[in-house]
């Protein structure tokens, strides 16, 4: 595998947290990743911890890559937060809506992730590269696939650069969704989310909430193996790599990891993709 990979950390909670994604990315800048980027916490509560996170990265010499969600945000907080991520020396965001934490909250200055990508490029230019979110299996709030196309094409549309996809399972989805993408005249490169498996409880339940679909015989298997982390470490490693490895057969630019902080299974497939 020669595609260019890039890899996703959350920022830690704890000092502990802190010395563990340290010693995580270490391992993984083995990998050479292309960028690598730090979620955004809807709501403030992550905040600070996304810039203090992205400064390591680059502090280590690598390029670190803020996201940045829009929900309960103003124009101006967002216009100060892009001046914070440029003078720490950030070339590229990941803009994102965001989601109200249940039952708080208001949207604030901002509805959709589009009018964030317009803010980004009316405030700081041509400066940002700008990632957007894809959904290869729909949003789960949109109304239907073809409204949350049109949703997608009015992020590029205000000047997003490149997408990177929600985890999937299903080659198919991503393939239906880039030719979508193709045939309303867009060229930009949607890169797959890749999500390693290494806990099947945790899996099933993000997968749900973010309304991705686990193939029937892969939940089946996963649960056969009960809290046999061994097995099911393994056997993700196989369904992932081969998921990994028909996507990049098939044209994908580039694969992104979601590593959940954690090196070992990222680098297992890393290095078993790459033979
Ligand atoms: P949007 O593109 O605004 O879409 C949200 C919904 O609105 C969709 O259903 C869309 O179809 C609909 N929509 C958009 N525009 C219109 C319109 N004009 N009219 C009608 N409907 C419209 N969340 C975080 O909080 N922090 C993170 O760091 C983070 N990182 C992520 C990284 C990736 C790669 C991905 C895929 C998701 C990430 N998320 C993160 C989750 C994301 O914030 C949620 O999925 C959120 O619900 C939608 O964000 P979006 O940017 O895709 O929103």
């Amino acid at each position: 595998m020669t595609v260019p990979i890039s890899l996703e950390f959350f920022p830690p909670k704890t000092p502990e947290g802190v010395t563990k994604l340290a010693a995580a990315r270490a391992e993984l800048y083995a990998l050479d990743p292309e960028f690598c980027s730090v979620t955004f916490g809807a709501g403030g509560s992550t905040q600070h911890g996304t810039l203090q996170t992205v400064q390591a990265i680059l502090a280590e010499g690598r390029a670190g890559v803020p996201h940045l969600s829009c929900i309960g945000a103003t124009r101006a907080s967002v216009a100060a937060t892009l001046d914070s991520f440029k003078a720490a020396g950030v070339r590229r965001i990941v803009a994102l809506r965001g989601d109200l934490p249940s039952g708080a909250g208001s949207f604030g200055e901002f509805r959709y992730a589009s009018e964030l990508v317009e803010q980004i490029r009316a405030h700081s230019g041509e400066h940002f590269h700008i990632e957007v979110a894809a959904y290869p299996e729909m949003h789960p709030q949109a109304r239907s696939p073809e409204a949350d196309l049109k949703a997608f094409a009015a992020k590029i549309r205000a000047g997003a650069n490149s997408a990177i996809t929600q985890m999937f399972f299903n080659a198919d989805a991503y393939f239906r969704f880039v030719d979508d993408v193709r045939a309303i005249g867009l060229d930009v490169a949607v890169v797959p989310g890749i999500m390693p498996i290494t806990n099947a409880s945790g899996l099933m339940r993000f997968a749900d909430n973010c309304g991705c679909e686990i193939p029937r015989w892969v939940r089946l298997r996963l649960q056969s193996f009960g809290d046999d982390s061994a097995s099911i470490r393994a056997f993700g490693l196989d369904v992932i790599a081969a998921l990994c490895e028909r996507l990049v057969a098939g044209g994908a630019p580039a694969l992104h990891f979601y590593t959940m902080n954690q090196a070992g299974a990222t680098r297992a497939l890393v290095q078993r993709l790459r033979g």
